[in-house]
């Protein structure tokens, strides 16, 4: 099922998604060298809680992980990029860390994901990676308007990623997002323009290009959900959750907090 927003609807996915990304500005602020992945989930669950809004992972348990997740936040480092499971590892300079969120608020979900790099190593590859995503996630947002097909995206998005030279994989992408976090229709990240799903204003989309250095195979992790590049190579992911509206697309998942 597709689901098509009310306007009060989405004044409240503006609110969770301002949530959302407010919480990942301020998880990010403090990730430095010897932050342990436990803490960042146990902040991720206090501002949660404290905000009165519902974690989408905690029971999560969909047919491909061993669920419930248990957990509040989804943290890659280097070679995870999908669903990585919070565990007892602190941060080491030149890390390259992926956290991914989703959180209901009064019913409607949001859902973004940053990559970004710990400490004062900064690993050219690994920066470029991060900018693919990036001007990826930009690319499929400028190509949502009303009338636009999911193809469209998908391919503004590809297209991105494979000239800057990635490998990309089509089994896990973006998603129709709304009263639950995952939703038709799926937004694979490399289409064909002018098909799929045809975008209407009250759409609500999650956008999520993600690529590994040298490889499009996963590899799942002992702990039955951690997701990694099957060669050990580095990843990132970046993700916003957008609303279509009758001008083009509104990011929801802005931060609204000053740096
Ligand atoms: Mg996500
Ligand atoms: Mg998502």
């Amino acid at each position: 099922m597709i689901e098509i927003l009310s306007a009060s609807e989405l004044t409240r996915a503006r609110a969770a998604g301002a949530l959302v990304a407010n919480i990942l500005h301020t998880l990010k602020s403090r990730c430095t060298i010897g932050t342990n992945l436990l803490d960042i989930d146990a902040w991720a669950k206090d501002m949660i809680l404290e905000a009165g809004a519902v974690s989408c992972y905690v029971d999560y348990a969909p047919s491909f992980g061993r669920g419930p997740f248990g957990h509040y936040i989804c943290t890659g480092v280097n070679d995870a990029v999908l669903h990585g499971l919070p565990r007892d590892y602190a941060l080491a300079d030149g890390d390259l860390l992926t956290l991914d969120l989703a959180v209901s608020l009064e019913g409607i979900a949001a859902d973004s994901a940053i990559s970004f790099i710990v400490g004062d190593t900064k690993p050219a590859e690994s920066v470029a990676m991060i900018e693919a995503t990036e001007r990826a996630l930009r690319a499929g947002i400028a190509a949502a308007r009303p009338g636009a097909r999911i193809g469209d995206l998908s391919y503004a998005i590809g297209t991105v990623l494979s000239e800057a030279g990635y490998p990309v994989n089509t089994e896990f992408g973006g998603h129709g997002i709304g009263s639950t976090m995952h939703q038709e229709p799926h937004v694979a990240n490399m289409g064909r323009p002018g098909r799929g799903y045809k975008l209407r204003p009250g759409l609500l989309l999650a956008l999520e290009p993600w690529v590994m250095a040298d490889t499009a195979q996963l590899v799942t992790d002992p702990d039955g959900w951690t997701l990694r590049s099957v060669t050990g190579s580095r990843t990132a992911h970046s993700e916003h959750t957008i609303a279509i509206t009758q001008d083009g697309a509104e990011i929801l998942t802005l931060p609204t907090l000053g740096s």
